[in-house]
């Protein structure tokens, strides 16, 4: 972290706080080019928030945006992640990207063009085949099996009936799966559950 022309400061809590994230982050790799941290620096009204991002996949907010109390230096919060916190992360993030499309401005931006169940269907399904298997449980398939094994559609509405069904199911899924472990993704947390606060 050098001054160049545009010169920025750390605080003192700021070196405190790397210190310590340093620490935690000891035992993670150092790649063969790449350096062990990424640093992100972004110019705002408030001062330069600083992103340090470990090999590791693990980040820590620095500067003078994000200094007090919403980045109190919790260890838990940035301790090294394991493979399973990624698998994690990329399911949430696969998760959120069909989630949002429930929004039909969304939708607009994403597609240019009017929500589509088709559209939400395949794009589902394209996530899902390259995604770990939470997402594609999580999915209502066109086709399902009724109680006599026999095969039923599951999507007999128009498009909005579709669009709602598929994701009454599909957000139910993910919301049980997230259960299953700490689930800090604050966004994915506001789709999940956009009336409770108490996931802040
Ligand atoms: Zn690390």
């Amino acid at each position: 972290m050098s001054n160049s022309e545009n010169e920025f400061s750390i605080s003192k809590a700021d070196v405190e706080k790397f210190k310590r994230f340093d620490i935690q982050h000891r035992k993670c790799p150092v790649g063969p080019v790449a350096d062990k941290y990424a640093y992100t620096f972004v110019p705002t009204s408030l001062g330069v928030a600083i992103t340090v991002k470990c090999s590791c996949g693990q980040k820590i907010l620095l500067g003078d945006v994000w200094d007090k109390d919403i980045v109190g230096v919790i260890e838990e919060e940035h301790k090294p992640m394991t493979e399973q916190d990624l698998a994690n992360q990329r399911f949430e993030d696969d998760a959120l990207g069909i989630i949002r499309l429930k929004d039909p401005n969304v939708y607009r931006m994403v597609f240019n063009a009017e929500q589509s169940f088709d559209i939400i269907y395949a794009y589902a399904m394209g996530v899902a085949e390259k995604a770990d298997e939470r997402i594609s449980k999580a999915i209502l398939y066109r086709i399902g099996l009724d109680e006599y094994y026999g095969t039923k559609q599951n999507y007999p509405g128009n498009d909005t009936e579709n669009i709602q069904r598929f994701y009454t199911h599909f957000e139910q899924n993910i919301r049980d799966e997230i259960k299953k472990y700490n689930c800090k993704n604050i966004e994915l947390l506001d789709e999940l559950y956009p009336k409770e606060s108490l996931w802040r």
